[in-house]
């Protein structure tokens, strides 16, 4: 038995990255996926076909999470396809990483828009078909970064502990309606995001992790499968640490 048999899923930035691997790891368990993707179009549209693959139904949608009118869209359009939705994703993130005397307010703004309003879009959008069938798992891709801080980070800092706050508080506002919502901290993952780091900075974060190594995209997709699934049915806002013991 597949762990995501026949569910919805609904995936923001599925087009690289964690996304994409999570993506997968959902397609492979059974579910039917819908997915964002924003600059990467030749990637997204390439997607649904090798999500098809695994015999579920997919679609892409080119849509940008901190636009509330378009998110408040987007899940009317999955639900019109796809007659519900049992599973949302919040993964679309980015970095814009500088000190504070440098930052300048268009960073800031960008990473809280698109990191951190996001959530909120997507969620309030996605309650209305999850409060319907009295059922939905929400899962937030905060850092741990959100939780300890970071020297050049602070917009991106900021933007992930939000999310862990908005995690938390939704937990308490929709368990009773047997919606829960939690929240994933990786630590260092090595995707593309992590590939535009210096790579001295990459070795020395390797070198802090007491497993030596980055995690990899499985270890944060099987988190959220996790997360998603009926396996976790008793989890409501909680934040699971994927860091190798990063941070303790
Ligand atoms: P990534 O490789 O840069 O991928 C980011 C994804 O987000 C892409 O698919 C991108 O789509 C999408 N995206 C960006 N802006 C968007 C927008 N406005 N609307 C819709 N989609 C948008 O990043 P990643 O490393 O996989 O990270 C995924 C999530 O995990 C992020 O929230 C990140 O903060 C978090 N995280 C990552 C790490 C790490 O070490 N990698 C650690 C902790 C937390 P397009 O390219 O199509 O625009």
């Amino acid at each position: 038995m597949k762990l995501l048999e026949g569910k919805i899923a609904l995936i923001t930035g599925a087009s690289r990255g964690i996304g994409h691997g999570i993506a997968l790891k959902f397609a492979e368990q059974g579910a039917n996926i819908a997915f964002t993707y924003l600059a990467s179009v030749e990637k997204g549209e390439a997607l649904a076909k090798e999500l098809e693959a695994f015999g579920i139904k997919a679609k892409g949608y080119r849509s940008d999470a901190s636009d509330f009118k378009a998110a408040e869209e987007l899940v009317n359009s999955v639900v019109a396809d796809f007659g519900t939705l049992d599973i949302l994703i919040n993964n679309a993130g980015i970095t814009k990483d500088t000190l504070l005397m440098r930052m300048t307010e268009q960073q800031w703004d960008d990473v809280i828009n698109i990191n951190l309003k996001s959530v909120f879009n997507l969620t309030k959008a996605a309650q209305k078909p999850m409060l319907k069938q009295r059922k939905g798992a929400i899962v937030n891709l905060s850092s741990i970064i959100g939780i300890k801080g970071n020297a050049g980070q602070s917009n991106y800092a900021a933007s992930k502990a939000g999310i862990i706050g908005f995690t938390k508080s939704i937990a308490l506002e929709l368990g009773s309606r047997n919606i829960r919502s939690n929240a994933i901290a990786p630590g260092f993952i090595e995707t593309e995001m992590t590939d535009a780091l210096d790579p001295k900075i990459v070795e020395g974060w390797r070198a802090t992790i007491p497993m030596k190594r980055g995690g990899t995209i499985e270890d944060v997709a099987n988190t959220a499968l996790f997360l998603a699934s009926d396996m976790s049915a008793f989890v409501n806002g909680q934040v699971i640490n994927v860091c190798g013991g990063m941070l303790t």
